[in-house]
């Protein structure tokens, strides 16, 4: 099938471009393309996070990586539809509509979008579903078909998720579109899509790759991270983003770049006694049971279980912080100096209050509601610095069991572990159907396994284990080419 097909079958792009880079034929990514997240800005191609807010946003900058990946080569074929702003894990609270799985085909009757209220998982919030779409229809910008949901967009609720918030970036790969993507990782939205769909999802230490030109979701845990069917391909896409870049305050300076990759001969593995089997599904809990039996068997592993106790307050913790930055990050969209301004207001309604009731969807305001209690007099303390202390015990915890020192304040375990090892999704992808009908709290237990190494930026990467299982490798801050080197090892 046509690319252009199968994405508007799956919903993978928000925009194509339509004629191939210049430069493709010389540097380390010759002849490679790839899909860029739309939450990431290019100066040919609009600029969305999926977001009515942000339609027909143009940066006037070039992100760092974009510019990066083009001068090594790569050809870029489109922007990947995604959660909006990055706050999501299945790709369905998308401005366009929901990216699906392609690992999975349509098979049951189709149902109409708005007949199904799918933006609003099963809760009755009419305003999200009566403005009118503004894109009815493709159209061109620059040399780029910038895609829309279509008012005749049909989804399946018996096909799967794909995960988020970079389903589409995940699914361009699995449909074999393109050689790999690029997404983005705050709390897991690079390996769980990745785990969702078959692929390798990596996501290297905090500070690695530049932000610059990354439209923030929570600064404090953005990450840049890289999608591919192909391991070494990973690694070298790595190797060309891996940078330090002054455009970004939070580039980890060059003195502070690890590189090393020596593996030692005997490697310790530890697997979290809190991430442990209780809550797994069954495909997911054989699977795993049956990795942990075959690395037991090798002589070049030692496996150990570990304690990490602040686990199991890392999806709360996470959950305060994040929502605390986003709160005070969406701010800047007032409708006044960019993105979509709406175009009737009253003295009561103040214009950037209708153009924000009109331009973010459920999750997103949900979400600033969450975070703006969390800093304010009555949550401060209860909520945010709750949530911090949680944060700074955890990297405490993780430091006193890896033997790896800390890329920045070189605490370490001498007798430590080499790498931990769990599961990155509790559960194969849930039906559609399914999904829509969970509450908010219970789709946010699918990032249970995926924000801790998040909260404490370190490097880690979905491996692929069958069909919509996925294990995670996580290593010490900054060690990210000895993760690398280990998930190719044993792949
Ligand atoms: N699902 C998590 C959230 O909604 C993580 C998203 C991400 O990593 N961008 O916050």
């Amino acid at each position: 099938m046509m690319l252009r097909q199968l994405s508007l079958k799956y919903n993978i792009f928000t925009s194509i471009a339509l004629t191939k880079s210049e430069s493709n034929s010389v540097g380390t990514l010759a002849n490679t393309s790839y899909a860029l997240k739309d939450n990431i800005v290019t100066r040919d191609a609009p600029t969305t996070c999926s977001s009515r807010i942000l339609t027909n946003y143009v940066s006037p900058f070039e992100s760092t990586v974009s510019r990066l990946l083009a001068e090594e080569g790569s050809h870029l074929v489109g922007k990947t539809n995604m959660d909006e702003f990055g706050m999501g894990n299945s790709c369905l609270n998308s401005h366009f509509g929901p990216t699906l799985n392609p690992l999975y085909e349509q098979k049951s009757d189709i149902v109409d979008l708005k007949e199904k209220e799918f933006w609003t998982r099963g809760e009755k919030i009419t305003e999200d579903l009566t403005f009118e779409n503004p894109h009815t229809d493709t159209y061109l910008h620059r040399n780029y078909l910038v895609s829309e949901l279509k008012s005749d967009y049909k989804v399946d609720p018996e096909m799967r998720i794909v995960g988020g918030s970079s389903g589409g970036s995940a699914a361009a790969v699995a449909a074999d579109l393109v050689d790999y993507a690029v997404g983005t990782d705050t709390g897991g939205s690079v390996r769980l899509p990745s785990c969702y769909t078959s692929i390798f999802g990596f996501k290297p230490s905090y500070g690695r790759i530049s932000r610059w030109g990354l439209i923030p979701y929570a600064q404090s845990l953005d990450t840049i991270g890289i999608m591919s069917k192909d391991i070494k391909l990973v690694r070298r896409v790595f190797g060309v983003l891996d940078k330090y870049d002054s455009s970004d305050p939070t580039s980890v300076s060059q003195e502070n770049r690890i590189y090393d990759d020596n593996l030692n001969s005997k490697i310790k593995i530890g697997i979290p006694a809190e991430m442990s089997l209780g809550n797994l599904e069954d495909d997911v809990k054989e699977k795993w049971r049956k990795m942990l039996k075959q690395l037991q068997k090798s002589p070049k592993f030692e496996l150990f279980l570990i304690s990490l106790p602040s686990l199991s307050k890392s999806l709360p913790a996470y959950y305060t912080l994040v929502t605390s930055e986003a709160s005070s990050n969406l701010a800047r969209y007032d409708g006044i100096r960019y993105g979509y301004r709406t175009g009737e207001y009253t003295s009561v309604e103040p214009e950037f209050a209708k153009t924000r009731s009109e331009g973010f969807g459920v999750e997103v305001k949900r979400r600033i509601i969450l975070g703006s209690y969390s800093l304010s007099s009555y949550g401060y303390k209860s909520h945010f610095m709750n949530a911090t202390n949680v944060r700074s015990k955890l990297i405490q915890e993780f430091n006193r069991v890896f033997k790896e020192p800390h890329m920045l304040n070189k605490n370490h375990n001498p007798d430590g572990i080499d790498f931990i090892l769990c599961p990155t999704a509790t559960s194969l992808p849930p039906l559609v159907s399914q999904y829509q009908k969970v509450t908010p709290v219970e789709s946010y237990m699918n990032d249970i396994l995926t924000v801790p190494f998040s909260l404490a930026g370190l490097p880690a990467i979905n491996i692929p284990l069958g069909r919509s299982v996925g294990f995670q490798v996580a290593g010490q801050l900054g060690h990210d080419y000895k993760v690398l080197k280990f998930a190719q090892m044993i792949d």
